[in-house]
Order: C-alpha cells, then sequence, then structure tokens
C-alpha cells in the first residue's frame, strides 16, 4: 500500500481537489492506497474539508495540529502516521503533477529505496526568490556534501526509510534528511505547475530564516569561518603591529589615527559577526535540547467506511 502525505495549511478549496486527482490516478493504476492529510494548524475550513473527506471516503485520515509549525513538522507528522510499504510526500496545491506518482511507484517496484522529485522548471516565482534559491541550494549542497540543486519536497520512501525518519529526534530538513540517510535512490524530473487556489505561503523574510537555520542544521562550517577570520585578524594585527614597533623605534611620528580607527571598527566588527553566529548554533542547541515535541496534534479523524465488495454469482 502506498501512503499519500499530504501537508495542508490554509488550503481549504484544495484539499477535495488534490483527493480526487490523486485518488482517480492511483485507482486507475491499481495503486492501493491511503490519504494523510496533516492539517498545519490552518485558519480556514480546512480541517473540516478533510473530516467531510473522511466521512465520505474509505482510504482518508487527517491530523490537525494544535497550531501552525511549518510544513516540516507536517511531514514528519504524515511519515509517524503512515501505515504503507511505502509514501510519497505531495504539496495539497497539485504544484507536483501527480501522474508522477504512479512514475515514482513503478521505480519503487523495481526496488528503489528513495525516488526524489527533481524540478526541471521552477515554474512561475519570484525572480528574486529563484536567485536566492540557487545560492541556498549551492551552499547547502557543498556543505551537506551532495547535490540538492531543485530537489523538493515530493519524494517517495521506502518503509525502511520511513523507519529510519521517524526515529530520528532532530528537526531535520526534510529535503535534506532523505540526501543523507542514503540508500538505493534515483530521480524522477518534473515541471512544476502553477498553483490550483489559495497563495503561496512563503514570504521573502521566511524563506531567508528557513535557508538560514537549514545551513546551520547542516554544517559548522560557519563557526569555523569565524576561527578562520579570527587568525586572518591576528596576522594582520601582528603585521601592523611589527610596522609601528619599527616606526617607534626609527623613531617616525606616528600619524596613523585613521589606520587606528579602521582596524578598530573592523576587528569590533568581525566579534560581533562573530559572537552573532556563535550565538545562532548555541540558539539551535537550546532549541533541541528542550526537547519539545515537533508538533502537537490536537484532533485527528479517520475513514470508517470500509469498501463493500460484492460478489456477483
Ligand atoms: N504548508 C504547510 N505548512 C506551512 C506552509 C505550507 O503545511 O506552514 C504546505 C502547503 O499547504 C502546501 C505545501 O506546504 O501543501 C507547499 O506550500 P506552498 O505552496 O505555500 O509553497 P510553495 O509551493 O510556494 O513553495
Ligand atoms: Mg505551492
Amino acid at each position: 500500500m502506498l501512503s499519500v502525505i499530504i501537508p495542508a495549511y490554509n488550503e481549504e478549496k484544495c484539499i477535495k481537489r488534490a483527493y480526487d486527482a490523486i485518488n482517480s490516478l492511483l485507482t486507475q493504476n491499481c495503486i492501493d492506497s491511503e490519504f494523510i492529510f496533516v492539517d498545519d494548524g490552518s485558519d480556514d475550513q480546512t480541517y473540516e474539508m478533510i473530516t467531510e473527506l473522511a466521512a465520505d471516503k474509505e482510504n482518508v485520515s487527517g491530523l490537525h495540529f494544535s497550531r501552525n509549525f511549518g510544513k516540516e513538522s507536517a511531514i514528519s507528522a504524515g511519515l509517524a502516521a503512515a501505515g504503507g510499504d511505502c509514501a510519497v510526500v505531495i504539496d495539497c496545491d497539485l504544484q507536483h503533477p501527480p501522474e508522477k506518482i504512479v512514475e515514482m511507484y513503478r521505480m519503487w517496484e523495481q526496488g528503489y529505496e528513495i525516488v526524489e522529485g527533481i524540478k526541471k522548471e521552477r515554474g512561475n516565482e519570484k525572480k528574486m526568490h529563484s536567485i536566492g534559491a540557487k545560492i541556498f541550494y549551492s551552499v547547502i549542497s557543498r556543505m551537506a556534501g551532495f547535490d540538492m540543486a531543485n530537489s523538493s519536497d515530493f519524494k517517495l520512501l521506502d518503509r525502511k526509510v520511513i523507519d529510519v525518519l521517524n526515529k530520528m529526534p532532530e528537526r531535520g530538513f526534510f529535503r535534506a534528511i532523505s540526501f543523507w540517510v542514503g540508500y538505493n535512490k534515483t530521480t524522477v524530473e518534473y515541471d512544476v505547475n502553477k498553483r490550483v487556489d489559495g497563495e503561496s505561503k512563503w514570504s521573502t523574510k521566511g524563506l531567508v530564516k528557513y535557508a538560514f537555520s537549514n545551513i546551520s542544521s547542516y554544517s559548522t562550517a560557519p563557526m569555523q569561518i569565524v576561527t578562520a577570520l579570527g587568525v586572518v585578524m591576528l596576522i594582520i594585527s601582528v603585521i601592523f603591529g611589527i610596522w609601528a614597533l619599527i616606526d617607534k623605534i626609527i623613531g617616525r611620528a606616528l600619524e596613523g589615527m585613521t589606520t587606528v580607527i579602521i582596524i578598530t571598527i573592523f576587528i569590533g566588527s568581525i566579534i560581533m559577526i562573530s559572537l552573532g553566529i556563535i550565538g545562532y548554533y548555541i540558539a539551535r542547541i537550546y532549541e533541541e535540547i528542550k526537547g519539545r515535541p515537533k508538533y502537537i496534534i490536537s484532533s485527528s479523524v479517520r475513514s470508517t467506511n470500509k469498501k463493500t465488495i460484492s460478489i456477483d454469482s
């Protein structure tokens, strides 16, 4: 059985449409499935729509978060609830083409344990966002040590991988963790569709925050950059120190107030940046060490009506 995990935040108009599109496709291709909608603390009628759907159909369940915990948490909750032999994570807005699920499923049948959806085109998005995304992926790919360009959350995972992910306590970055775990992987390319309804939940500020938190969860390189900068500063200050001493010894008057100011400002700013970076990591350690749950499920629903099988005699 395939578990279809769909995170949804304020997607009241998309729930039914996503279910119908994906379910009919899977039925046509004889793929047994269950749907897990994770309502990430929506303010609209999303959860009501999911409840209705669960009452109406036989393979739908829904989780409702007590507040908005973010897509990463919604994916974690979905994976924890998945009962299938494999699971696919797909956006509610149908920007990930559902027909690719079938292709991914066939790959899984051939023995692949992770099938990554790779974006061919990034769809319609702000120029600034696509440039930002390019920089982000090149940085994180280098730091994490695997090429994640154009990767997305649209993936199919085997049961083994789901179990591993469920055991990981850290608040990870789903997209990268599935690279980190290894396993037998393949990719499926897809074009990003237009959003069917509603609007994107990402603001520029949100994306920048997301980028920083993901880079820091994959690499401590920024902290090492701080050490490197410190060493460079030390060398520079030794050179300047010797220079100043020689000036003093040969009795050349010191007129270099400007130099002093520049150096003071420079060192001050490096120290401040360094403290900021270290503080950021400490904040992350603090977040993890508190050990709070990644999400809180305040209610859940599950289809009760079973398919009635009629036997013709
Ligand atoms: N989403 C979520 N929690 C959030 C933000 C988004 O579960 O806090 C879901 C959203 O409902 C959608 C998917 O994540 O199914 C992708 O979100 P969106 O379409 O806003 O992102 P984009 O496609 O613009 O990257
Ligand atoms: Mg979208």
